[in-house]
């Protein structure tokens, strides 16, 4: 039997938007399995809960049975090693993405050997982005077209 594959989305999802809806869509023809993976750090405040983030993350996915929620602390890489997945996803919306994210994802490759799988995003959702939706939510603005 071939090896499944598997793709770990990690994200702090705070919260989910239309951008990661539309990026793990698009790769679940791509994988076996997605698990959408919420990395959290001691140091870093976040405005949902990490039960809050993970409940809108499932109900967001709730029809795809690829698609699993998982929390992880630590470095990405140990948590594929963990989860067996052998990719990581990640969207791209302009160069800013990736220079963030390449020298990430050479190093992952370089010295856990986990390969990254980039898509970039959707025309239309390139300007939504997590912190956008923060801002909103902290001044009382309506986000609903930003969200799931
Ligand atoms: P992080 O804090 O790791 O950047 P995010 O939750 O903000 O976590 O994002 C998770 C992933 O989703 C990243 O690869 C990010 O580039 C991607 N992403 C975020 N917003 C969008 C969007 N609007 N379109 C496509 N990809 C996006």
């Amino acid at each position: 039997m071939a090896t499944k594959k598997i793709a770990v989305f990690p994200g702090s999802f705070d919260p989910i938007t239309l951008g990661h809806v539309d990026i793990i869509k698009r790769a679940l023809p791509l994988f076996d399995e997605i698990i959408v993976a919420i990395g959290t750090n001691a140091s870093k405040k976040s405005m949902w809960t990490l039960e809050e983030r993970k409940e809108k993350l499932s109900k967001a996915f709730s029809d795809q049975a690829k698609v699993s929620v998982a929390d992880y602390s630590g470095l990405t890489a140990n948590f594929c090693k963990k989860s067996k997945a052998q990719y990581i996803l990640r969207g791209l919306r302009n160069t800013t993405d990736f220079a963030y994210e390449q020298t990430i994802a050479q190093a992952n490759e370089k010295v856990n050997g986990v390969d990254s799988v980039f898509l970039i995003c959707s025309p239309e959702f390139s300007h939504i982005s997590s912190s956008i939706v923060r801002d909103i939510a902290r001044h009382d603005g309506d986000y609903s077209s930003l969200t799931p």
